[in-house]
């Protein structure tokens, strides 16, 4: 299939191709699932998609830098990129492109570009920032930019290392791009992996999102999907999460929910709804429920309708997914955590109903 050109989606927009509603539409409908009618599935809210593993970073915390990965999964064409997010819009309202680094892929305006004439609504992507100058068109398309950021420390001795060697750049382009965001719409947030080697350097990139009118989010460094022992119980880790809790309750910057934050502070157990975020590789499979079960692979371009795929997974794994491994991958406890503390989660949805305005 051929990519949506610039003026479809110029036509669209002009038609009021207004989707805002779309994602809290579907977590309520949701909760009502689970709540009401109990043994009923959820639906997926977000597609996960990572279109790419090669990355331009080495972070020593991160899984994809591993070549098996990159050899594992080798990229699908353009076209198929834009049909899959076609086939999958069918069953989804919004998505987060992300990687690796997903500027690395020559086409990556292309595959924003259709993503929105599909209607997906919010579009977020993921980012390191360092190609944005590269690939500014990107933002046309976009409604939140996640940009990582573990340290303002500007002078690190491992330059090669990840984000610390990298920094300057990346505050760069963030005080440069937080500049458009009215003019652009779109939102920024800082990313910032907590880390047991630079806790304190948490709080620096708060203050810096703050001082530059973007949003603050953070992750628990993970090792293999687990949260890394040093944080587990650790008193410095557990007062950094409170002091970013406190924060929240003054600061717009804060972006996590209050529930997202209790659980990453004590790694409380939650319950998991893998299929609210389907994860996408960039060779086009669906990994059901999640990389780390992997009970399947499903090749979404193989598969026919969104809704064809829907019913063979409810058919084969049954209304539930019913895990005991307690990862805490973000994307996954932040959506389940969001569906299982609706009440408390409403705040942030509704300002993502507000900020998503394009
Ligand atoms: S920038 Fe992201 S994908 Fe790249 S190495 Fe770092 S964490 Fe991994
Ligand atoms: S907790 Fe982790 S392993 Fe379990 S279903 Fe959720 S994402 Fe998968």
């Amino acid at each position: 299939m051929k990519a949506p050109g610039k003026n479809a989606v110029t036509l669209d927009a002009q038609l009021g191709n207004n989707r805002n509603f779309d994602l809290p539409v579907r977590f309520l409908d949701n909760w009502l699932r689970t709540r009401l009618f109990r043994g009923r599935p959820v639906r997926p809210v977000i597609l996960s998609y990572f279109v790419t593993f090669r990355c331009n970073l080495k972070c020593s915390f991160c899984d994809y830098t591993d070549p098996v990965f990159r050899s594992r999964y080798p990229e699908v064409s353009t076209e198929c990129a834009v049909r899959l997010l076609e086939i999958a819009r069918q069953g989804i309202p919004s998505l987060a492109i992300s990687g690796g680094e997903p500027l690395l892929r020559d086409d990556i305006v292309e595959i924003l570009r259709a993503a929105r004439h599909f209607g997906y609504k919010p579009i977020a992507l993921f980012t390191n920032s360092l190609l944005l100058e590269e690939r500014e068109e990107v933002l046309d398309y976009v409604d939140f930019l996640q940009i990582s950021l573990d340290t303002v420390e500007e002078h690190c001795p491992e330059p090669d290392n990840g984000h610390r060697g990298v920094a300057a750049k990346v505050k760069e382009n963030v005080r440069r791009y937080a500049r458009m965001q009215k003019q652009k719409r779109f939102r920024i947030n800082v990313n910032c992996v907590l880390s047991e080697d630079h806790l304190d350097d948490a709080l620096g990139v708060l203050e810096f999102a703050e001082s530059q009118n973007v949003r603050f989010t953070v992750a628990p460094r993970l090792i293999r999907e687990s949260p890394a022992p040093e944080l587990v119980g650790d008193k410095s880790y557990q007062a950094l999460v409170d002091t970013i809790v406190a924060r929240k309750r003054r600061s717009p910057a804060v972006m996590d929910t209050f529930a997202y934050l209790r659980h990453i502070r004590s790694f409380l157990p939650f319950k998991c709804y893998p299929w609210l975020t389907p994860r996408v590789y960039p060779n086009g499979r669906l990994m059901y429920p999640c990389p780390v079960l992997n009970y399947s692979e499903y090749d979404i371009l193989q598969m026919g309708p969104w809704e064809a795929l829907e019913d063979i997974i409810l058919t084969t794994h049954g209304p539930e997914v019913r895990c005991e491994r307690q990862c805490f991958l973000p994307c996954y406890l932040e959506a389940s955590t969001v569906h299982s503390h609706m009440l408390s989660s409403a705040v942030e949805l509704r300002r993502l109903i507000k900020e998503v305005g394009k």
